[in-house]
């Protein structure tokens, strides 16, 4: 989607500091970090938010979480760290192209804000 801001970082169009790429997804650091490691992970396809997905986005969602993980410990998030996928309006999502926050690196409140 051309006017999707995820979109075009995905595509490369907007630069952002990359972490992770594949085929289907790509991960970067978000531009206002909320603890001393905060990156994002976006599917390549446009989903605008978890409520759209579908039956069809098993495999792309799945493949999604094992590499959060992956990703976590590149960072060395040994100590642990929080995974946090904002949907609408109460969920606190402020752009419409599904991804989840990866943060550490700091030990983490519960309940969250
Ligand atoms: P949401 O509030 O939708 O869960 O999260 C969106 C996140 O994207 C926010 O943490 C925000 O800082 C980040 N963000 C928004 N625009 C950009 C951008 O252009 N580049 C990067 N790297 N992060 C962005
Ligand atoms: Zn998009």
């Amino acid at each position: 989607m051309s006017d999707c801001i995820f979109c075009r970082i995905a595509s490369h169009e907007i630069p952002s500091k990359k972490v992770y790429e594949d085929d289907l997804i790509y991960s970067f650091y978000d531009l206002d970090p909320q603890a001393p490691v905060h990156v994002l992970i976006i599917p390549k396809k446009h989903i605008a938010s978890l409520d759209e997905a579908g039956p069809e986005d098993a495999e792309l969602l799945a493949h999604m979480m094992l590499k959060i993980k992956e990703i976590a410990a590149l960072l060395e998030l040994e100590k642990g760290y929080r995974v946090v996928f904002n949907t609408g309006e109460d969920g606190g999502q402020t752009v419409k192209h599904l991804h989840a926050h990866l943060l550490g690196k700091r030990s983490m409140n519960w309940p969250p804000g």
